[in-house]
């Protein structure tokens, strides 16, 4: 039998990732701080729980997918969190991108528990059409007899699916996903305003561009947002702020230099300070508009 699964977290990745999982016949129980998105899992055929409590006592795996360090700490290690009422020997898996440091404190904290609990960091990348079309890469830490026990539970939600190292691992590699992402946007971003200052045809431009070394997963996915100045997230900047600062500050703790990912955290930085932090990040190009003087 398939193991009985909870999902804390029912978000733009959270929701369609857990009807993934029920569509592949998964028993899954959620907890998250919106109604409606509660009614949204009970009407795809999940159970909506009241609390964490209630949502982790029968289940073999608990998936969290919240936004940053504090709710993961607060979910997963709080006096009503996961870890107080996971059952004996569950797998916790935490597919938030947060700091590596705070994924290694959630396994120690779980070897404490005296439960025989399993810990696994899985963040992922594919954003908002990689989790509902089920073809997210997922990078994972942790034990290799744990990963490989879950296994078909990231098989439902993701393609590229790879054990990284020990626990916080995944995390390190997600801060490298940012880091190019973010970097990848700008370049975009730079050129749509140039080509466009141009007037040459930026359909026409995008096309060839993506055709030859300048194509990006980046460019498929965000061209029409950049053409539309469509901004609605996707994967908002008030994110990858934070991820530029967990990469920003993993990378200085091991000193390796990011000249070109510490000038784009801080037009990501800026976007927010103006307001457009609820935006998606394909809105470094209203950064980039700004400083062209538009
Ligand atoms: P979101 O804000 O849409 O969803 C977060 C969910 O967490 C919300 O439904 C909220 O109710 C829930 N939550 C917060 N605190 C909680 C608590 N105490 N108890 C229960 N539920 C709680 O965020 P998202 O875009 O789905 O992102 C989630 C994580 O995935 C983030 O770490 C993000 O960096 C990462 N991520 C996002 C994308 C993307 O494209 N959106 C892509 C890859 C990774």
């Amino acid at each position: 039998t398939l193991p009985r699964i909870a999902w804390i977290g029912l978000g733009i990745m959270g929701s369609p990732m857990a009807e993934n999982l029920i569509k592949a016949g998964y028993q899954v129980t959620g907890f998250t701080l919106e109604q409606d998105k509660l009614d949204r899992l009970a009407a795809a055929g999940g159970k909506a729980a009241g609390s964490i409590a209630e949502a982790v006592a029968d289940a073999d795996v608990v998936i969290t997918m919240v936004p940053a360090d504090p709710q993961v700490k607060a979910v997963i290690l709080g006096e009503d969190g996961v870890i107080a009422h996971a059952g004996q020997g569950a797998t916790i898996i935490d597919m938030s991108s947060i700091t590596p440091q705070t994924s290694i404190a959630v396994a120690e904290a779980a070897a404490q528990a005296g439960k025989d609990l399993k810990v696994l960091d899985a963040p992922v990348s594919g954003g908002e059409a990689g989790a509902i079309e089920a073809v997210l890469s997922i990078m994972v830490g942790g034990e290799q007899a744990d990963f490989d026990r879950v296994k078909p539970v990231f098989e439902a939600l993701g393609k590229t699916i790879i054990l990284c190292g020990p626990h916080g691992s995944g995390q390190t590699v997600k801060a490298a996903n940012q880091l190019i992402v973010a970097v990848n946007i700008q370049a975009c971003a730079e050129a749509v305003v140039f080509l466009e200052k141009s007037g040459v045809d930026l359909d026409a431009a995008l096309d060839v561009l993506a055709g030859g070394l300048a194509g990006s997963t980046v460019l498929d996915r965000k061209k029409e947002n950049f053409k539309k100045r469509d901004f609605k997230p996707g994967f908002r900047i008030d994110l990858h702020h934070k991820d530029m600062g967990i990469v920003t500050d993993a990378a200085r703790s091991v000193g390796a230099a990011l000249p070109v990912g510490a000038v784009v955290a801080q037009l990501v930085a800026s976007l927010r300070a103006q307001g457009d932090g609820g935006l998606d990040h394909s809105a470094l190009l209203r950064a980039v508009e700004r400083l062209s003087g538009d």
